[in-house]
């Protein structure tokens, strides 16, 4: 495609014609950079920016980085133009087109610019609001946070400096990419001034002959300064100038024209500004011939050349053969010579009472250098038409060429991508696997690992359980306003419909190759990989070892977790096994009691793969709040994990059981549980999480029920399910359509699928909120899934009509503060884990 611009820019540098604006506005209409990455990341601006991934550099037309788009700070209020996202295009610019989407963030993102203005400078000082030919100065924008929008500039604009502006017609928070297309304004024309053009009365019709779409001064005295407008908007007058090639517009709109009668000296004087000093070959006016009406073309014109602060005394002449005879309108070539100049200032004769001009156009030397003196002009300019039509078709050509290239590059890119993923999971099992078989001794022992291979279609709820506490969120993300529309969208735009179905069926498989996939939409900025989490996947070897299957002997069935049961076991050798590596609140005569969680039966490979992953990350982490796993059994079927077994069971279902102390526990005789040990127990939740953070590990599912309970209120942390899907989590974003424990999840996670240290706080928060409410409810158990992910919205909106979680009965002040801190909307205004865990510390009573 690049090659395809080359040839075209390459016809255009060297084809005069080109500079005729008529043409340009018709063939110059190539993406100037932001979609191509032409125009840099410091030539992209804005007003404001809602976060660093939302920042201007983001506001490329068709990428998905960042967050998806330019988000500007604030909402967008009525009327308000202060918001804008701006491109400095580094050289004078034909804009003849610019294109508009929101931010659809791969499903996630709803926000779009309904409406917007434009406004230029081609100094980065005079700035002019962009009117189209009726002086409206609002351009309708998007519909939906995807679709690309594209609006004709009419008039075109010639600019340096481009600002987009968000305008709305009620509060709301916009986003926008955008791309800007024309050619470079080769011309150098920066401005000309002009006296006003006039009103022609014929035969009691009015014909408004002033320069409509003028950008620079207009005054009585003065007439037009410093701005361009009809004569270089590339619209050619017709041959009536009473009519016009622009739709709905008044008599007399193409033309800019003056009658003898205001101008003493017989002639217009019209002065003309450029970037620099050219070396003028011709000037092409484009003059009405209405000979009948008392129009005709100038009979000289008389041009004056400054390069410096003053005129030279020699102007160039020349009187164009008057044509008496045919009445159509017509460009007027004038020699300049190859004067050098940055100014031109000339003057055009009347030839009869009136005189009128659509276009002028200048040609320098630098874009003609392939014409030898003596040319035929005319010829020349037929000539390169012919060019830019060929560059035109071979631009064409080469563009569908690329086009299917690419398309069938993906398709073979996609399988290589896809068998890549297969073979390195394989790799990873069959590493895990080929350890010689042994025979396990107590009950489900008769696994068949042909039925653990087999694919089936329900691999998630092996995942996440699908229990009340997990959500698929795109089903209710859409119930949100803003959000609502970009997951209908994702349906269409080739992203998997959400699921419908229960826990058991149909809940979305996810391959390794979607995964991989997923690197490449979501680009690596957005979504840290926890360090740790990379350097354990990367690794082949276990820092667990494997433990004689024989010497665990079935004691009693402890739950049920999503890839299986979870039993307690009698190790024997435990002690031996794990030497001084870890020591057993145990007498030395007494087994080792142990929970041993296994891979259910008919596990598919997926979910034999998520369960060695899960192992890997487990065998890395040592602390005493989080559980440890103290042996494997992987070297043949049922996988088993061996961890310490606490005996109290997961934090959720013990503090269900319990009463706070008081009045009513004493009354029921329920089993209590102090404030000192609620408090207790958060600390330590607080250490473990204080110990993942500092591993710059993301947990992802912080919550009672995956904390376990031990003896004296011990705590760790378990259930490193969610981490172990790192790779995936930006897939949720992606489809949205895994379920999630969305009463637990910061609105980031929700919204934008951010996971990190900072929405493992938020969780912190929630977890904290239930350990001091003992359980006894479900957070927001008021509100139903739908209405907790409108909530997350108005987080994300921060207008103060957020609902928090109240403060428990039980629950002191400073705590309760905690909590809130926790659920700050912006990330680093919450907490660190160190700070947390200082705080509980601080308010031990
Ligand atoms: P999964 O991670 O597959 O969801 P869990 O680890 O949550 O499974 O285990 C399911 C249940 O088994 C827990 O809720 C808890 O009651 C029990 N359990 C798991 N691990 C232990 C353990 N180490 N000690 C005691 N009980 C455990």
């Amino acid at each position: 495609m690049t090659f395809s611009v080359l040839i075209f820019t390459y016809l255009y540098l060297r084809s005069p014609s080109l500079s005729n604006l008529m043409q340009i506005s018709c063939v110059c209409r190539y993406p100037l950079g932001m979609s191509g990455g032409q125009i840099e990341d410091k030539d992209i601006s804005a007003s404001s920016q809602w976060s660093e991934s939302t920042a201007a550099r983001y506001g490329r037309l068709d990428f998905e980085d960042g967050d998806g788009a330019w988000c500007p700070d604030m909402s967008v209020e009525p009327e308000s133009t202060k918001e804008f996202l701006q491109i400095d295009l580094r050289s004078l610019h034909f804009i003849t087109l610019v294109g508009t989407q929101g931010r659809h963030a791969g499903g996630f993102g709803k926000e779009f610019a309904q409406m917007y203005q434009i406004k230029y400078s081609r100094n980065g000082r005079r700035w002019v609001s962009w009117r189209n030919r009726h002086g409206r100065q609002v351009i309708e924008g998007n519909k939906n946070a995807y679709d690309t929008v594209l609006k004709d500039l009419e008039p075109p604009i010639i600019a340096r400096f481009v600002r987009f502006m968000p305008i709305t017609d009620h509060s709301m928070n916009v986003c926008m990419r955008v791309e800007l297309y024309g050619c470079e304004w080769l011309d150098g024309l920066v401005s000309y001034s002009a006296p006003i053009g006039q009103l022609m009365v014929h035969r009691g019709q009015h014909i408004y002959l002033n320069d409509s779409v003028y950008d620079g001064e207009v005054g009585y005295s003065s007439g037009m300064t410093e701005g361009l407008g009809q004569l270089t908007d590339g619209v050619c007058g017709l041959d009536d100038f009473t009519h016009s090639h622009v739709y709905n517009v008044w008599p007399g709109y193409d033309y800019v024209g003056w009658t003898n009668e205001s101008f003493p000296g017989n002639y217009v004087e019209i002065l003309f500004e450029f970037d620099r000093i050219r070396n003028f070959t011709t000037m092409k006016v484009h003059c009405n011939n209405m000979f009948p009406k008392k129009v005709k073309t100038f009979r000289q014109a008389t041009c004056f050349f400054r390069s410096s602060s003053d005129w030279e005394p020699t102007p160039v002449t020349f009187s164009p053969v008057m044509d008496d005879v045919n009445p159509s309108a017509r460009f007027v070539t004038v020699a300049l010579n190859n004067r050098m100049a940055s100014s031109i200032k000339c003057q055009y004769f009347f030839a009869d009472a009136w005189m009128m001009f659509s276009e002028i156009t200048f040609q320098s030397a630098k874009y003609l250098l392939r014409f030898s003196p003596g040319d035929d002009p005319t010829h020349k300019v037929d000539d390169s038409n012919t060019r830019i039509l060929i560059g035109c078709l071979v631009a064409i050509i080469f563009i569908l060429v690329a086009i299917i290239v690419i398309i069938l590059w993906r398709q073979v890119w996609q399988k290589m991508l896809e068998k890549a993923s297969r073979r390195m999971l394989d790799d990873e099992l069959t590493a895990s696997l080929s350890i010689q078989s042994e025979t396990f001794t107590y009950n489900n022992n008769n696994q068949s690992s042909a039925g653990s291979e087999q694919e089936s279609n329900s691999t998630y709820e092996r995942i996440f359980p699908l229990g009340p506490d997990y959500q698929e969120p795109s089903r209710l993300i859409r119930k949100l306003p803003e959000f609502s529309l970009s997951m209908e969208e994702a349906g269409t735009s080739g992203v998997s419909k959400p699921v419908q179905a229960g826990p058991q069926e149909g809940v979305p498989h996810y391959a390794e190759a979607d995964i991989v996939n997923l690197q490449g939409v979501t680009g690596s900025n957005t979504y840290s990989v926890p360090a740790i989490t990379m350097d354990l996947l990367s690794g082949k070897d276990l820092a667990v070892e494997e433990f004689p299957r024989k010497q665990l002997t079935f004691k009693e069935k402890l739950g049920e977790g999503q890839f299986g049961e979870v039993h307690l076991c009698e190790a024997e050798g435990m002690q031996e096994f794990m030497d001084k590596d870890f020591s057993f609140d145990v007498s030395n005569n007494q087994p080792v009691l142990v929970a041993v969680k296994m891979l259910r039966e008919d596990a598919n490979k997926n979910a034999r793969t998520d369960f060695l992953k899960e192992i890997k990350i487990m065998s890395r982490l040592k602390d005493p709040n989080i559980v440890r796993l103290l042996g494997v059994c992987v070297c043949s079927d049922p996988l088993c994990m061996i961890t310490e077994y606490m005996e109290n069971g997961d934090l959720n279902q013990f503090l269900s059981r319990h009463e706070p102390e008081g009045q009513i526990a004493l009354a029921c005789n329920a089993p209590t549980v102090s404030y000192s040990n609620l408090h207790h127990m958060a600390t330590q939740i607080a250490s473990g999480m204080k110990y993942l953070s500092s591993l710059n590990f993301v947990h992802r599912d912080l919550a009672t029920r995956n904390c376990l309970v031990g003896k004296d209120y011990t705590i760790k942390i378990a259930d490193f399910g969610m981490s172990r899907n790192l790779y995936s989590g930006d897939y949720y974003r992606i489809q949205g359509r895994a379920v999630l424990p969305i009463r637990w999840m910061a609105w980031e996670s929700i919204l934008l699928g951010k996971f990190t240290t900072a929405s493992d706080v938020w969780a912190f928060g929630v977890t904290l909120w239930e350990t001091f409410t003992l359980c006894k409810e479900q957070p927001y158990s008021q509100l139903s899934d739908e209405q907790v992910i409108e909530n997350t919205g108005e987080f994300f909106r921060d207008q103060q009509r957020q609902i928090y979680l109240p403060q428990p009965a039980c629950c002191p002040d400073p705590i309760y503060k905690l909590m809130l801190s926790c659920w700050q909307r912006n990330t680093n205004e919450r907490p660190s884990f160190q700070e947390i865990h200082q705080t509980l510390l601080g308010c031990l009573v």
